[in-house]
């Protein structure tokens, strides 16, 4: 049993006023392999106000001075990658290679956001006026399990980045990734109080930062609902908000598409991180007339995404975080069979070959209509829906019936008419035939994905305020 029994107030690990205990677990075998003592609202205001103390002399730092903070935050994590990949598997089940990625975007995020800052103009001459790109103050930022380390280093980046200081939320579930972050950063030595992390519930703490007078800004990732009520409570100060939300997206399949290279490209982007991923591509749009090609295609690809032990390298598709989780998946794969939706593979209970852990058959229905509960909610899980099209005008118009817009993909040999379709999908990004990531490019959703933007300067911009002086 590992037991986290502290937070990190104003450069130093504390005994947390709060003694609720929290159950951790390893989600492969359902046993609880630690727990996790959270802080309660004293612990969190004690943490906004070391934040607020440092500000002052934070927000005074120059530009050279920032980046040697993000250099020494991203060497200290990488120190302590290995430790993070065991964490991150042993706590939320991601498969190995996954599992690695994740604990390098962690460490990478760094470097980007002092890439970032470099090319940053934080002063500007506008006409007569010299305007200075002035930090908030302190800034909370909450963070979900489904990619903890990742969100805490990437918030956390951009915070040294503007000058600001923060509050960190972690994911409660998250605390053994949460601990391995924390000691790394101590060890970069940034002055006392820039940055402070207190764990605890999202109703408990994370309420407070959401209402505190004294935090300007919150960055927040996670679900939907809980981003409206954290709209709602920031309302009442004007605090600045980021806010990643949901998604349902969109892989368009154009009638031209070469099933064979789509295939990869959208077992992938569906099955992604566990198929927990908010950008996963769960609506999968393929015209009609070939729709029975499809189904076979994609139910032949799905060898190569098995579901089981995330330490086995051949596995794609890691447990659900909680049983939890695990209950709701299994809720929607009943649902979509009782909503009259075909299903191609997969189906309730658990893979073969797997037994306590929180696993799920990678699910595909198939006949699905863009009104089935299936394709209007987040499922967060491996369960992928095929709805049927009949032009590249009705593709737009499901795709874009949807309450989200935070990603989409399209698939078609045609680039040109597969770029003229991205451009009329209303979501934050759209990725074509599987190009890679730009990490720089700003990261967020329309409608209910949320409000602003991540990385590269549209991020920045996030947690700065123009002020103009003339004269
Ligand atoms: P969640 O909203 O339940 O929790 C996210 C964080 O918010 C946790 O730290 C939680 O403790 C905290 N929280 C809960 N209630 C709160 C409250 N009242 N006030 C303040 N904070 C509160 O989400 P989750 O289940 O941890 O994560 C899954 C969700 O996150 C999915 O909906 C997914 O789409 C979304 N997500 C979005 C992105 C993105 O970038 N758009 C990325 C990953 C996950």
């Amino acid at each position: 049993m590992k037991i986290v029994d502290s937070i990190y107030i104003d450069g130093a690990f504390v005994a947390p006023h709060g003694a609720e205990m929290f159950d951790l677990h390893n989600p492969a075998t359902a046993d609880v392999i630690g727990q996790v003592r959270l802080g309660d609202e004293e612990d969190t205001r004690a943490a906004i106000a070391a934040a607020k103390r440092a500000f002052p002399e934070m927000a005074r730092t120059s530009k050279s001075q920032r980046l040697e903070m993000l250099a020494r935050l991203g060497e200290a994590l990488t120190t302590r990658r290995e430790d993070l990949i065991e964490a991150v598997i042993e706590e939320y089940g991601a498969p190995i290679s996954r599992s690695a990625w994740m604990a390098d975007h962690a460490i990478n995020v760094f470097r980007l956001a002092a890439q970032t800052l470099e090319g940053y103009e934080l002063e500007r001459q506008i006409g007569t006026a010299r305007v200075t790109m002035e930090p908030l103050g302190v800034v909370g930022l909450i963070t979900p399990w489904n990619a903890n380390p990742g969100f805490i280093a990437g918030k956390l980046a951009m915070v040294i980045a503007s000058g600001s200081t923060c509050v960190i939320k972690p994911s409660e579930m998250s605390a053994l990734q949460t601990q391995i972050v924390a000691e790394a950063f101590h060890e970069a030595g940034l002055p006392a109080g820039v940055y402070n992390i207190v764990n605890g519930r999202g109703d408990v703490v994370g309420a407070e930062l959401s209402r505190n007078p004294d935090v300007a800004k919150i960055s927040f990732t996670g679900s939907t609902a809980t981003g409206r009520s954290i709209l709602r409570s920031a309302a009442d100060t004007f605090k600045r908000v980021t806010l990643e939300l949901g998604g349902k997206s969109p892989m368009v399949i154009m009638d031209d598409a070469d099933f064979e290279a789509a295939i990869p490209f959208v077992l992938n982007s569906g099955f992604g991180n566990s198929g927990q991923a908010c950008i996963a591509g769960t609506r999968i749009l393929v015209p009609s007339r070939r729709l029975g090609e499809f189904e076979a295609a994609i139910q032949a690809g799905l060898g190569a995404f098995p579901s089981g032990d995330p330490r086995d390298p051949a596995i794609a598709i890691g447990p659900m975080v909680s049983r939890r989780q695990w209950d709701r998946v299994q809720s929607y794969i009943r649902q979509g069979q009782a909503e009259g939706a075909r299903l191609l593979a997969g189906g309730e209970g658990r893979p073969d070959g797997t037994s306590d852990g929180w696993f799920v058959k990678p699910t595909i229905f198939t006949d699905v209509r863009n009104d089935m509960v299936i394709a209007r909610e987040e499922i967060f899980g491996p369960v992928l829906a095929i709805i049927p099209y009949e032009t590249d005008a009705q593709a737009v118009e499901i795709a874009n019936d949807t309450d989200y817009g935070l990603h989409a993909y399209v698939a078609g040999a045609d680039e040109d008419r597969a770029r003229r379709v991205a451009e009329r999908i209303v979501a934050g990004r759209v990725i074509i035939n599987g190009a890679p990531m730009e990490m720089s490019a700003p990261f967020g959703g329309f409608k209910h994905s949320g409000i602003g933007r991540e990385y590269g300067t549209f991020g920045l911009d996030a947690y700065l305020e123009p002020k103009a002086v003339m004269g």
